[in-house]
């Protein structure tokens, strides 16, 4: 639903990382270029990954999909996993991250959850709004980072991880039971999460620390 906006950035930059703006069509050949280069890779939010990337026929209920992006994400973030360095992933990024490891998603969430919370943006209240409680499993990077297990976070998806990739753990769940949280154990940084952490970040410190330890271990 967004391309990158400026709330990514200037999360980084709060914590004294320095931005680097990938178009959303990267090219094949340029994948090696950027891998080879960047210190941390953070996939941003966005539409619908095309169900047919984790083998499901397109349901009434998707959304847009953006073919260029899909291939462009899903090839990087598949060359960015072989390196093994940090990776913070949010909403379609988290999607993303779950898809490239052969992980599946529910292509909408009201109509295969029943008695779901509303997950979805309210177009009239800013992005930083609360919608959701999310509880971390005790052991997970993430609660260590955050300092916690339970925290309110802002909700703009109307999909979520339904079988988790090769990999990932799921460390994080909405009182509805959606998965709202997955990494990858013994990885230097592998943080995904599908609420917004950089859109809380102005009107709360509460999401900080994840910037603050995403851009330390990228060596910022
Ligand atoms: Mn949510």
């Amino acid at each position: 639903m967004c391309a990158v906006g400026e709330t990514y950035i200037r999360a980084i930059q709060r914590v004294g990382g320095t931005p680097v703006v990938l178009p959303p069509t990267t090219m094949e050949a340029d994948w090696e270029v950027l891998v080879a280069r960047l210190d941390g890779l953070l996939f941003s939010g966005g539409g619908d990954i095309d169900p047919q990337l984790y083998g499901e026929e397109s349901e009434p209920w998707m959304g847009q999909v953006d073919a260029e992006r899909d291939f462009a994400e899903l090839g990087l973030m598949r060359q960015w996993l072989a390196t093994e360095r940090p990776l913070l992933a949010i909403c379609r990024g988290h999607q993303v991250l779950n898809v490239a490891l052969g992980g599946t998603l529910y292509q909408d969430i009201t109509a295969h959850i029943p008695n779901a919370l509303d997950h979805a943006y309210v177009a009239t209240q800013p992005m930083e709004t609360i919608a959701h409680s999310v509880t971390l499993t005790l052991e997970s990077r993430l609660a260590a980072i955050l300092g916690g297990t339970t925290f309110d976070v802002n909700s703009a998806h109307h999909q979520a991880v339904k079988t988790p990739g090769d990999r990932l753990v799921v460390t994080g769940h909405a009182p509805d039971g959606v998965i709202e949280a997955v990494e990858i154990p013994g990885h230097p940084f592998c943080i995904s999460v599908q609420w917004h952490p950089e859109a809380m970040v102005k009107a709360s410190p509460t999401m900080w620390p994840l910037f603050e330890a995403f851009v330390q271990a990228s060596g910022g």
